[in-house]
């Protein structure tokens, strides 16, 4: 039978002659970088058999080695720019299939019974949009048989099989999705996801030399920094782990040092106004101009982006000075951006604008916080904070715990960095 049931705090409890002993069910993800270097394979099945040794049920999903996906995405493209997307997966899954053996192998090699699993083999079935599937269930009787008898599955991340029996990816840092949606359907106590930084910071810390450790976060909070893009944990995983209540940590695979657990709000005690802030460079602005001003136009505009499967993000539509035309702003993501200018040019004389101005130089950075919701002034901090390092604002767009501007990409860093210090999150800083 095949579950994606919620997880309850569920534990084994096993009699060992010596002593009672909890047990513990875990799933451990292993991330690009983790799994980057032979060396780095082998610490991380001393990690698994750490895990193992100390009497756990352990299942690990692994992801390609780091820059793997994208020399196999960069083949993909050179072949062919508007390729068929089933073959797109079967390139793109095969990172995936290389380190899953390689860590079994590693594992066996240090005495653990360990075998690879591929999407297929287990499987994990999903639908079939392919390069972006969704998982819809995953068989683990076999895998919950063996692992009762001591083996360690390790399953091949970012890829599951549709009911065409074509494979499928679940995409970009997909294997988030795969391990939290196994620790779901194993009914695992804990999801622990290994990367290269120790937990999820305030900022990127790549970026933000003075950004915070969390101990944790709340799920909302998570949800939206994934989505506004800070890419530690895939957005999907997040409501995952959400809706089934599976536990999360985020850690690293190079320190022995506890990182962030995703939770429930009400297990934050003091809620931070601002907890984290995320960008994404992934943004394309398109501005139209001379939209004429009458009932029905963006619907004609953004009716056939739609139909493209052209996700639009942010809008903002400026008042008409002439009561005859008016302009128009709004963002898709930087790779639909060809695509969306082709598609409204094509309809120009339907949608009877002037022109339409394509400009890829821009970032989005959002600042987010559960405690928005019961703060006033947020947003006026963010504008004053731009402002006063001349950064003009291009297009605001809000949520009830989310505050994202739109500004030129050359000001990334300096944003950031500013807005970090004006919402008191630098180390050693007493938050507002
Ligand atoms: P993996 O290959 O392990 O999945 P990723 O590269 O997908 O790792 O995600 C980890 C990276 O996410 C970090 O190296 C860091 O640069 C970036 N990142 C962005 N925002 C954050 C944040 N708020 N906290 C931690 N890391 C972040
Ligand atoms: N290897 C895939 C990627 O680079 C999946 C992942 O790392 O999570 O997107
Ligand atoms: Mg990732």
């Amino acid at each position: 039978m095949g579950t994606l049931a919620s997880a309850g705090n569920r534990r084994h409890f096993d009699i060992n002659p010596a002593y009672f002993r909890v047990m513990a069910r875990i799933v451990q993800k292993f991330g690009g970088t983790s799994v980057g270097t032979i060396e780095r394979i082998q610490a991380v099945a001393k990690r698994v058999k750490a895990e193992f040794d100390a009497g756990n049920e352990v299942a690990v999903v692994v992801s390609a080695m780091s820059g793997v996906t994208n020399q196999l995405v960069d083949y993909a493209t050179k072949i062919s720019p508007l390729h068929d997307a089933r073959e797109y997966d079967v390139i793109v899954a095969s990172g995936e299939q290389v380190t899953s053996g390689l860590v079994a192998m590693a594992l066996q090699a240090l005495g653990v019974p360990a075998r690879s699993w591929l999407g297929w083999q287990i499987p994990f079935k999903t639908d079939a949009v392919h390069g972006k599937a969704r998982i819809q269930d995953i068989e683990v009787d076999e895998l919950l048989r063996r692992m009762a008898a001591r083996e360690v599955p390790v399953v091949a991340g970012f890829q599951g099989v549709a009911e065409d029996n074509r494979i499928t990816t679940l995409g970009r840092g997909g294997s988030d999705t795969s391990a939290v949606a196994l620790a779901a359907a194993l009914n695992a106590d804990r999801c622990d996801i290994f990367t290269d930084v120790d937990g999820v910071y305030t900022c990127d810390p790549r970026i933000v030399a003075k950004a915070r450790k969390l101990d944790k976060i709340t799920h909302e909070e998570m949800l939206e920094l994934a989505s506004q893009g800070a890419k530690v944990l895939q957005t999907r995983s997040v409501a995952m782990a959400m809706s089934h209540g599976v536990r999360v940590q985020v850690l690293s695979s190079f320190v022995d040092a506890p990182g962030t657990l995703v939770v429930n709000e009400d297990e934050i005690v003091e809620k931070e106004v601002v907890s984290g802030i995320a960008y994404s460079r992934d943004e394309a602005k398109i501005t139209f101009v001379g939209v004429q001003d009458r009932p029905g136009v963006a619907a004609a505009i953004f009716g056939p982006l739609s139909d493209a499967s052209v996700n639009v993000d942010m809008i903002v539509q400026n008042v008409s000075e002439d009561g005859k035309t008016t302009g128009l702003t709004f963002t898709v993501g930087k790779a639909d951006l060809e695509r969306t200018v082709s598609v409204l040019n094509e309809r120009q004389k339907d949608l009877g604008f002037a022109r339409l101005v394509p400009d890829s130089n821009v970032v989005k950075v959002s600042v987010i916080g559960v405690g928005m919701r019961s703060h006033a002034g947020v947003a006026q901090r963010m504008f004053q904070t731009l402002a006063g390092k001349g950064i003009n604002i291009q297009v605001i767009s809000t949520s009830e715990i989310k505050i994202s501007v739109l500004i030129a990409e050359e000001y990334t860093e300096l944003a950031l960095r500013a807005l970090h210090t004006a919402y008191g999150l630098d180390q050693d800083e007493a938050r507002i």
